[in-house]
């Protein structure tokens, strides 16, 4: 025996929806990290045939896709990623509750920063209190079609959750002769312009003094990084349905 610590083997990820933006991505990202694409599937593939090389799947195609990933992920008993977004609420809901029959991490946003964002601005909600108003910040690129985005409506959902409001609470901007600004309202803006990947800023503005809680996303990498992040955590979990905060220990 030569006593050398032998290395760990390469995480095996069967990847869904590798010919697109996220796919090429995670491809690149997974070099870096030590795991190997060991099918790198898309539109006409077939998946069940792929799914059953990796240790884990990870799933960044089409929302209409999601429900056969699942399916195919749980007959064969494979750790899931799902980082596609676009599901309608009560879809998700149904998906969500098939998925956890293996152990899956759902998330709308894999970046490692903004998870952490979340958890930052759910303690400065609770630490501040009403005494500081709450607005939210976002840009994103020309080419974006919704607003506010996903991650932002996740920040106010945090925001409402710690204050005890509803989503009556929201101002979508303002304009016009608004009267001044009540404590129970949460103030959220959209920026469109340029190739802008993805900034957030959460204000906590106070008589006095005013926190601002920023993150900016330049590159998609990120996002890569964290869902395979996010795959190897989920080998060896019990099945259930995670999120990044629980990849990361923030709960
Ligand atoms: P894209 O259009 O560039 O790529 C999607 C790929 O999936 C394409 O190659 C397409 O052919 C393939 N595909 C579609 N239906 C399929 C099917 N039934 N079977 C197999 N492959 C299929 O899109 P993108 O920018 O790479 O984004 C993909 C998804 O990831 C979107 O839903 C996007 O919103 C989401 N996304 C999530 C995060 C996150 O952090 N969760 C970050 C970025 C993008």
């Amino acid at each position: 025996m030569s006593g050398k610590a032998k290395a760990p083997a390469p995480l095996r990820i069967a990847l869904i929806g590798a010919r697109g933006r996220m796919g090429q991505a995670i491809a690149a990202a997974a070099k870096e990290t030590g795991a190997t694409i060991v099918a790198a599937l898309d539109v006409g593939d077939d998946l069940a045939a792929g799914i059953a090389l990796g240790d884990a799947v990870i799933d960044f195609s089409a929302h209409s896709a999601t429900a056969d990933v699942i399916r195919l992920a749980v007959a064969a008993k494979k750790p899931l990623v799902i980082g596609t977004t676009g599901h309608p609420a009560a879809e998700k809901a149904k998906l969500a509750k098939l998925a956890a029959k293996v152990p899956c991490v759902w998330a709308g946003n894999f970046s490692v920063g903004v998870n952490l964002l979340f958890a930052l601005t759910r303690r400065a909600a609770a630490v501040l209190g009403s005494d500081y108003d709450v607005e939210v910040v976002e840009m994103h690129h020309r080419f974006k079609k919704d607003a506010p985005s996903g991650t932002a409506a996740r920040l106010l959902e945090i925001i409402l959750e710690e204050r005890k409001l509803t989503a009556a609470a929201l101002r979508h901007g303002r304009s016009g002769l608004t009267g001044e600004r009540t404590s129970t309202e949460v103030g959220i803006h959209a920026l469109r312009g340029g190739d802008v990947v993805g900034d957030h800023t959460v204000l906590f503005a106070a008589l006095g003094e005013r926190l601002e809680l920023t993150h900016k996303a330049s590159d998609r990498a990120i996002f890569a990084r964290g869902a395979l992040r996010a795959a190897r955590w989920a080998v060896g979990q019990k099945p259930g349905l995670y999120d990044m905060q629980d990849v990361l220990g923030l709960k």
